[in-house]
Parts: C-alpha cells; sequence; structure tokens
C-alpha cells in the first residue's frame, strides 16, 4: 500500500498564494511515488478543485460541521465540501482543541457524519506536554480514541485515518521538535492496535509533527507509519516535493 502525505496549510496563505502553491506541486511533486492530499482552507477548495483534478492529489478540509444541514451559522457541511470534489477532511486538530474548545464529544459527532457524507476523516490525537512530563501519553492517547471513535463503524481500512501528533512537537508551537523516528513507530504500534481493537478493523496512522526534508524519509522508513501530516514544511514546493519524494 502507498504511503499517504497530507498538506496541512492552516490559514497561512492567500488565495493568490493558495493557488501558486497548488499549481508548483502539480508541477514539481513526484505523483506516482504516494499518496498525496492537499487541505486548503476552505475558502480555497473550489478553486483548487480544477487544477488538481487528472492529477494524483486529493483535496481535503481542515474541518467540518457536525451536521450536513441546519441552523448553524458560519458552519461548513460536509455534504458540500464533498460535493467541491475533496475527499478527506482534518478533524479533532490540536489547533481546533485549542483555540475553538473543540472537545471530543464534537468530534466524535463530525466523524460520524464526514462518515455518512462519504469523507474520510483524518483524525488527530496526541498528548500535550503537561500529559507527555505525567508521563501519561499512552493513558491520553487511549482515552482520545475511546472518545473520538465511540459507536463508529467503518468497513474498510480506507475509510478512516488516524494522525499522531504529539502536540508539543508541532512546528508552531513553542519549542518544538520532532519526535525520534523510534519513538514514534511505539507509539503507533499502539495507536493501531487500539484503534483496531475499538473499531474491529485496521487503520491507517499517520505520523505529524515538524516533519520536514530532512526527516521525512526517516519517519516514512518506520514500519508503524502509514504516512505523515505536514505543516510548516508543505508551503515550500521545494521541500514538500523532497518529503513526496
Ligand atoms: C500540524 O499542525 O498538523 C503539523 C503537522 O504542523 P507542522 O508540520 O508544522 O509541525
Amino acid at each position: 500500500m502507498k504511503k499517504i502525505i497530507i498538506a496541512n496549510w492552516k490559514m497561512q496563505l492567500s488565495l493568490k498564494e493558495s493557488l501558486v502553491l497548488a499549481r508548483g506541486y502539480v508541477k514539481k511533486l513526484n505523483l506516482q511515488k504516494n499518496e498525496i492530499v492537499v487541505c486548503p482552507d476552505y475558502a480555497a477548495l473550489a478553486f483548487l478543485a480544477p487544477i488538481f483534478k487528472n492529477t494524483n492529489i486529493a483535496l481535503g478540509a481542515q474541518d467540518c460541521a457536525f451536521s450536513a444541514k441546519g441552523a448553524y451559522t458560519g458552519e461548513v457541511s460536509p455534504l458540500n465540501i464533498q460535493s467541491l470534489g475533496a475527499k478527506y477532511v482534518i478533524l479533532g486538530h490540536s489547533e481546533r482543541r485549542e483555540y475553538l474548545k473543540e472537545d471530543s464529544v464534537l468530534i466524535n459527532q463530525k466523524i460520524k457524519v464526514a462518515l455518512e457524507n462519504k469523507l474520510v476523516p483524518v483524525f488527530c490525537i496526541g498528548e500535550r506536554l503537561a500529559e507527555k512530563r505525567a508521563g501519561k501519553t499512552k493513558e491520553y492517547l487511549l482515552q482520545e480514541l475511546r472518545q473520538g471513535l465511540k459507536g463508529l463503524k467503518i468497513k474498510t481500512v480506507n475509510d478512516l485515518i488516524i494522525a499522531y501528533e504529539p502536540v508539543w512537537a508541532i512546528s508552531t508551537n513553542k519549542g518544538a521538535k520532532p519526535i525520534s523516528c523510534s519513538e514514534a513507530d511505539e507509539i503507533q504500534k499502539f495507536i493501531k492496535e487500539q484503534a483496531q481493537k475499538i473499531l474491529q478493523k485496521k487503520v491507517r496512522v499517520l505520523y505529524g509533527g515538524s516533519v520536514k526534508a530532512e526527516n521525512a524519509a526517516d519517519f516514512l522508513a518506520q514500519a508503524h507509519i502509514d504516512g505523515l501530516l505536514v505543516g510548516g514544511a508543505s508551503l515550500q514546493v521545494k521541500d514538500f516535493s523532497i518529503i513526496t519524494n
């Protein structure tokens, strides 16, 4: 199975910059080796769809509403995300948990509604520095898995992806540095086993957190790392082309 590499552009780019970067991806990336997914902000989704059409680059959103329709001002429906051509949606990212106060109940609801609307959720979990320092990483991850995956039914390994992103390793957080490859691999093994117990199905688990051109290949070589979720380093065509090569 190919590895999957997801670019999370966050809210870092203007619409114009998003279009330039998307065209740069199409021109410069190796589109055969791995599955590549780009998650721009909502406003850019419709504009990027024609650029990626007939390429191997898939589109994803960075979040979606907890319902497909309704009186929810400001929310964006998974139904509309899907009809714009997106296949994936990142859910439960640590920035949304922190700044938008999203909790596990809401994230669980979003995962369910994304699946109902034929999107593949990329469910993010990860311990913060406090849990790491207290030696409670696995306990915390298990709790996030149990709450986020509660009551879910998936049919195949392709229906849902988990992204392990230790919050302290995300490049925009103070003092961030990547986890060691061997530690990531060991934790990803744990996540895979626990997720399989909960879902009764295998799932793919990606690593995210300060992935750069110089460390991506080492992460991808690990047995339990099925791919990468990349923030900062996905904003430069040159860096991302090394990561995806
Ligand atoms: C992220 O926030 O999803 C992420 C992986 O960021 P970075 O690669 O910049 O650490």
